[in-house]
């Protein structure tokens, strides 16, 4: 099946600035895609060109074939949910949601806005105003008004970040069974990777305005392309030229066949809880970091260990 959203050769240049440089992907029918990266590496004005706010100093964007292009942001059947939601405060829930659909002529509008409310669990709110909701209600509320239109692509803008560090893992799940509920494709943005992994199909990094790679979530998080990749996405060791991540390091009595292994001492331990932090300097003088079970041992500093992992866990870069 053909892309719902093609990108291709897209370029955003501010004076004196290249915030996106050359960017060319596809999105299928009902991906959950993000677009991760650190500050500043261009997820703003990458979702920025697709809706149309910003216009493209090269490239093209194509929604169902057709180039956006020349189309103004009303024109195009795409919705932004933005990070504080930009809810109008004098209206009511019902007539917030009722807004998006202000600028897109709709023959069914009620029957749609009574839809996205059952959709998003805001039955019996729909006469509040936003400052009498919770958080995670108010982004229920942005979240109607952007699904009303249908739009071929729903773009959200870090829409977890104004909530509470619990309420949101709760929210990661509830937009991810929303998302597959009503099958629109999401393009999510985010500089959290937990986040990414956690919700996406598949994951575009960024960095410095420039693709740095694209896959899914085990492609990214197991199977790095650059030490750029493989330390934005997690804590990563490097032991000569092997990257390992905390969780597949182990650290053993002795050497054990089938498994790569050196030497090291213990410097210290930190109980997490549900795990055990474990710092080892390697006889080569690097630290490594093992994310180990509380269950597995009592780690004293200066004892000496031996760290090991399966080859099959190792990071090994691609040639520069
Ligand atoms: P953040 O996570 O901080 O929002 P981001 O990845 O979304 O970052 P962008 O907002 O896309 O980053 O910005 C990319 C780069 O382009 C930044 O260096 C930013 O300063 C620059 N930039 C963005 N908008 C403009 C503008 N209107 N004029 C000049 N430079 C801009």
């Amino acid at each position: 099946m053909a892309d719902v959203l093609e990108i291709e050769g897209l370029t955003k240049h501010f004076p004196g600035h290249a915030a996106l440089e050359d960017l060319t992907l596809g999105i299928a029918e009902g991906e959950f895609f993000s677009l991760l990266g650190p500050s500043g590496c261009g997820k703003t004005t990458t979702l920025r060109l697709i809706a149309g706010f910003e216009t493209p100093t090269r490239g093209d964007i194509r929604l169902r074939g057709k180039s956006q292009n020349s189309l103004r942001p009303y024109e195009r059947n795409v919705s932004t949910v933005f990070q504080s939601y930009a809810l109008f405060p004098h209206l009511t829930v019902r007539e917030n949601i009722e807004f998006g659909l202000r600028y897109r002529r709709k023959g069914n509008g009620a029957a749609l806005v009574r839809q996205s409310i059952e959709m998003l669990e805001l039955g019996g709110k729909e006469m509040r105003k936003p400052d009498e909701l919770s958080g995670g209600e108010k982004q229920r509320v942005a979240l109607a008004r952007s699904l009303v239109i249908e739009p071929d692509v729903l773009l959200l803008d870090e829409p977890l970040s104004a909530l509470d560090p619990n309420l949101r893992k709760q929210v990661r799940s509830e937009l991810k069974a929303l998302q597959r509920r009503v099958g629109i494709t999401f393009v999510f943005i985010t500089h959290d990777q937990e986040e990414a992994l956690s919700m996406s199909d598949r994951i575009a990094l960024l960095n410095h305005g420039r693709l740095e790679q694209l896959g899914t979530p085990h492609e990214l998080y197991l199977a790095p392309r650059s030490r750029f990749a493989a330390a934005f996405l997690g804590p990563v060791n490097w032991i000569d030229h092997v990257g390992l991540r905390p969780e597949a390091t182990r650290l053993l009595a002795r050497p054990t066949e089938g498994l790569h292994s050196v030497a090291a001492t213990i410097e210290s331990s930190t109980f997490l809880g549900n795990c055990v932090h474990v710092e080892a300097r390697t006889s080569g003088g690097t630290l490594v970091v093992a994310e180990v079970s509380r269950l597995n041992g009592k780690w004293q500093a200066g004892q000496p260990i031996h760290i090991c992992w399966d080859p099959g866990d190792e990071i090994r870069l691609p040639p520069a």
